[in-house]
């Protein structure tokens, strides 16, 4: 047995010796979880409203999770997509249960679900204009995140992320969310689809509205574009509602997912509306690891729990009072906190100066959190955090504003 201090000197030196430097990492080394707790190599809890970025759904180790997965595990984990398996028509159907009528295709993160929508935009191009590579412009939103391949960075206007892979891939423009003129000045004959997140995650808890997302279907309807969301860092329940969309009853035609959909298993997915599910056939699009058994059993026990426990309408019935809370501590702290945004348990904190000081304030009194871009603090709590976990979150951040002022 090695000691704690021995474990931890070595993982960090191991990450200096080996790791690529491609992360700016908290001095943290985090060995178990239970919940919304996370425990690090010397025994110190943490509340976790981190989530692994939006990803662990149920918190960690769900004991329902757990069991799904070992099964799983011990009955078979991956096939290929050269045959079917049960997992993955279950969840494509409980998927679709969801979205409407259509067609999924699974992946494994969502940068892929995203590549996958920004095909299927090219393929409704082509189909669209009849020639290959005439029709394949996107229409994107400024300060989007979609991802770190060559489609999802090009959808993805930001320097921090561009720079130094350019060229980025043609055909992407950028308007504003909430100005639905300057998408609509964007639209010309070579547009193929409109594809945006209905809240902006990374960029710092931006909310699409009502007006603008229902102006958009509309835009989208008039000019034969595809209206495709990005709902893997607000989706599968963050919001109180299993899609965010579905806050402004628009329809899309086409949906990325990942994050919260696996619990911590590496999962990815597109929905496809009906009508244009046919533009892809066998050959044109796939993935080897797609939808494992595995990936699909671990899916399938996230949507059975927030079913079983109804925590979307917990979600719903737990936010209002929480973000009632965060405003009070806007409202007393206004030098370090100028608002507070979001949905459900998609929140941000906005900070007056560099959040970084903030959160490693947090830290050491025990609350997790990640920043996201414009000075926000974000908050991701598990959809199954209780009452008093929410309060507890607050209570630190108050003792940290405190202690500041
Ligand atoms: C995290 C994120 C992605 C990228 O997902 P990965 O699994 O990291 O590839 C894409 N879009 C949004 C909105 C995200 O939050």
């Amino acid at each position: 047995m090695t000691s704690p201090s021995i474990v931890r000197t070595n993982t960090a030196e191991l990450y200096d010796a080996h790791v690529l430097k491609n992360y700016a990492r908290a001095p943290l080394t985090l060995v178990r979880g239970r919940g919304a707790q996370v425990w690090d190599d010397a025994g110190n809890a943490y509340l976790d409203f981190t989530s692994g970025i939006a990803v662990s759904a149920l918190g960690h180790c769900h004991p329902h999770w757990v069991a799904a997965v070992q099964r799983q595990a011990a009955e078979l984990i991956h096939v290929s997509n050269l045959f079917r398996n049960p997992q993955q028509g279950e969840l494509a159907r409980r998927l679709v249960g969801r979205a409407g009528p259509g067609r999924v295709f699974f992946c494994n993160s969502g940068a892929e679900a995203n590549e996958a929508l920004i095909k299927l935009a090219r393929l409704h191009g082509m189909q669209k204009s009849g020639e290959d590579g005439k029709c394949y412009k996107i229409i994107c939103a400024k300060n989007a995140f979609h991802g770190r391949t060559f489609g999802g960075m090009s959808a993805t206007p930001q320097e921090k992320i561009q720079k130094g892979f350019r060229p980025m891939v043609a055909g992407f423009s950028f308007g504003e969310i909430n100005n639905l003129d300057s998408f609509a000045a964007l639209v010309d004959d070579d547009t193929a689809a409109i594809f945006l997140e209905t809240i902006q995650g990374e960029s710092g808890i931006n909310p699409c509205t009502t007006e603008f997302l229902i102006g958009l279907r509309r835009l989208c309807d008039r000019h034969n574009l595809l209206l495709m969301l990005d709902e893997v860092q607000c989706g599968v329940g963050r919001t109180g509602r299993f899609y965010s969309f579905e806050h402004a009853g628009v329809t899309p035609d086409a949906i990325g997912m990942a994050k919260g959909l696996g619990g911590g298993f590496p999962i990815g997915a597109m929905w496809v509306r009906e009508r244009f599910a046919d533009l892809f056939h066998p050959g044109n699009h796939g993935t080897t690891f797609g939808g494992t058994p595995l990936a699909c059993a671990a899916a399938l026990a996230v949507l059975d729990v927030i079913e079983r426990d109804g925590l979307l309408e917990k979600v719903r019935a737990q936010s209002g009072p929480w973000h009632e809370a965060l405003q009070q501590l806007a409202a007393d702290f206004p030098r370090h906190v100028t608002g507070v945004r979001g949905m459900g348990y998609l929140v941000g904190v906005q900070m007056s100066s560099d959040p970084s000081p903030y959160i490693a304030a947090l830290r050491e009194r025990g609350l997790l959190a990640p920043s996201a871009g414009g000075n926000v603090v974000r908050l991701l709590p598990p959809l199954n955090a209780t009452a008093d976990e929410l309060a507890k979150a607050v209570a630190i951040f108050r003792d940290v504003l405190a202690a500041k002022t």
